[in-house]
């Protein structure tokens, strides 16, 4: 693999990515919104997240930039990036579907809304923020870039940090001892870990 072929595949899946997430975003837009906790600092979180793992990357394979933060392309470290795409598409495809009519990209809560705790949920309360950690890691090894690679971890990881207690008390305050208890029995994003 070269630098090329790597950046070429990593636009390729972050188009999957975005399928999967515009085909669910336009089906949503149906279900009718119950509680909105969306406020300017959920905007803010949002769009940093959206630079991190969308604008910068996509425009240094457009443009180069910034080319002073280029270092010497491993085809190894591509290939390991690859896997964590895959993985991480997977993964959103399978989160999506189990969340269905009950996701938002922001802190809100449908109409109806159902806490979902089987499936991929099961042992874990965040596989869709899991999804995102992989692809920031996809996005560091398939870009040869310390700004542009690193962008979506530290993106993204500025919104999982500003967001994660956020949601978590949105869903206590809704769902009470459910939670409460759907937490007891469950880790954050890696199982037995975090
Ligand atoms: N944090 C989850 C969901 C991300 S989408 C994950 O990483 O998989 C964000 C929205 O999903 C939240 O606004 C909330 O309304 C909803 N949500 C989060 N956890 C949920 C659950 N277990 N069941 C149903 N809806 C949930």
């Amino acid at each position: 693999m070269t630098a090329s072929v790597a950046k070429l595949t990593f636009v390729l899946l972050a188009v999957g990515w975005y399928a999967i997430r515009f085909e669910h975003a336009r089906r949503s837009r149906r279900v009718a919104v119950r509680r909105d906790s969306r406020d300017s600092r959920e905007n803010a979180l949002l769009l940093i997240s959206l630079s991190g793992l969308g604008i910068l990357p996509l425009l240094y394979v457009a443009t180069a930039f910034p080319r002073f933060a280029d270092y010497t392309f491993r085809p190894a470290q591509a290939w390991i990036g690859v896997l964590f795409a895959v993985a991480a598409l997977l993964l959103f495809q399978m989160t999506h579907r189990a969340l269905g009519r009950n996701w938002s990209v922001t802190l809100q809560l449908r109409q109806d809304h159902k806490l979902i705790t089987s499936g991929i949920y099961r042992k874990i309360r965040h596989p869709m923020y899991t999804a995102f950690w992989l692809w920031a890691v996809a996005q560091a090894c398939l870009l040869p870039n310390w700004f542009a690679g690193f962008a979506g971890l530290v993106g993204f990881g500025v919104l999982f940090i500003g967001r994660i207690g956020r949601e978590e008390r949105m869903m206590l305050e809704t769902f009470g001892d459910d939670y409460r208890e759907y937490m007891s029995k469950t880790y954050r994003i890696i199982p037995l870990i975090f």
